[in-house]
């Protein structure tokens, strides 16, 4: 398949493959290969484009090529969301690009108790898909470290400054290593956005569709 020249592992071919997945979509054509190759990443997409798998699929291939540290896992990535329906998308996603890979996805969102989500965090996470507000919860209460984050993404960051997520947002970010790959998505490139942009991103790719 045309996934086949974007520098994808065997893996998360063979998974696209059974997941029907036969051509990349604009932009997955477009952000896959320079977030493969380190580079943050800034992308103008709706949802239904293919974005998930736009992130998600270089977001597995980095994580799965290091060997995590040895004890108990914590999350190497994040992916900030604006909503628990998001987050469950996101996750599912993550899951099915990622069946042929030993790497666990865990959910943080509000309005659920907060024991189970304590509980899995304890257990190791590789990838923490999370909504601002409930993980600031956790941040606060030391049951959720980020200091081991490589990799972060903000999905419909638009909708999570509509929700008035911003301070979360700066918040969380004063809690992620400096030193890391960021891809933000958002619908439009509006100046909040690119205003954001430039606080968070370095040197980005600019992907449009
Ligand atoms: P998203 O914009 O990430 O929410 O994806 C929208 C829908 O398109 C989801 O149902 C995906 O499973 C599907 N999808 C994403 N990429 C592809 C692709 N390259 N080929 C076929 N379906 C895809």
């Amino acid at each position: 398949t045309p996934f086949e020249g974007l520098g994808l592992s065997p893996a998360l071919l063979r998974a696209l493959s059974e997941s029907n997945y036969t051509t990349p979509t604009p932009i997955q054509a477009q952000a896959i290969p320079p977030a493969l190759s380190g580079r943050d990443i800034l992308g103008a997409a709706q949802t239904g484009t293919g974005k998930t798998a736009a992130f998600g699929l270089p977001l597995l291939q980095k994580l799965a090529k290091e060997t995590p540290a040895k004890g108990p896992r914590k999350p190497r990535a994040l992916v900030l969301v604006p909503t628990r329906e998001l987050a469950v998308q996101v996750s599912d996603s993550l899951k099915a690009y990622g069946r042929h890979l030993r790497l666990n996805v865990t959910m943080i969102f509000g309005g659920v108790g907060m024991q189970p989500q304590i509980d899995n965090l304890r257990r190791g996470v590789d990838i923490l898909v999370a909504c601002p507000g409930r993980l600031l919860d956790h941040l606060d209460s030391g049951h959720a470290k980020l200091d081991a984050v490589e990799l972060l993404v903000l999905d419909e960051a638009d909708r999570m400054l509509d929700m008035g997520f911003a301070p979360s947002i700066k918040r969380v970010l004063a809690r992620v290593p400096k030193q890391r790959q960021t891809m933000l998505f958002s619908a439009t490139f509006e100046p909040r956005i690119r205003a954001l942009a430039m606080e968070m991103l370095d040197n980005p790719s600019e992907v449009q569709v």
